[in-house]
């Protein structure tokens, strides 16, 4: 707990600071311990890069190791423990208020609501969830605003999209 407080703090200074000039580059580290296939992770990093513009800062994403503390950390995991509801499709860290950049996709969860689960609609679904869990960290809100960015549930339509 105070370890992951004191690396929220760290990386909102470090925010901070670049907000002078032009924004950082988020740098998004894929972990991959359930063997997701690759079409689906690269369905996924196309995904997240079309909505660089929106979520207001460019997108590098990286696999395995993560080069900086402040990376935001999306590991893929087949199925969400059991603290959580069954059909929850994404969890990001908190501690205290801070927002950590430590998010859980659950991929069997986002392919169950999809009619056509090929790779590719996989991936979309997947890049899309990581996008609400980003939001969530990058303006370090809990709350929804009901856009398509961020809505507290997702339709399939909506994790489908690709704007
Ligand atoms: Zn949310």
């Amino acid at each position: 707990m105070q370890t992951g407080l004191i690396i929220g703090l760290l990386a909102g200074m470090l925010h901070a600071a670049a907000a002078q000039d032009r924004p950082a580059p988020v740098i998004v580290c894929f972990k991959n311990p359930d063997a997701l296939k690759r079409d689906t992770l690269i369905s996924a990093e196309h995904t997240l890069r079309r909505v660089e513009k929106r979520l207001g800062a460019p997108i590098r994403t990286v696999y395995g190791e993560c080069p900086q503390i402040r990376a935001f950390v999306v590991g893929f995991v087949a199925n969400p423990p059991a603290i959580h509801p069954p059909d929850v499709l994404g969890a990001t860290r908190t501690a205290g208020d801070a927002i950590l950049p430590d998010t859980r996709i659950f991929f069997r969860a986002a392919a169950a609501m999809l009619r056509n689960p090929s790779d590719q609609n996989q991936g979309i679904a997947l890049g899309n969830i990581i996008t609400h869990e980003l939001y969530h960290y990058l303006k370090q809100t809990r709350h929804h605003d009901g856009s398509d960015l961020n809505c507290e549930f997702l339709t399939e339509r909506q994790l489908l999209a690709t704007r």
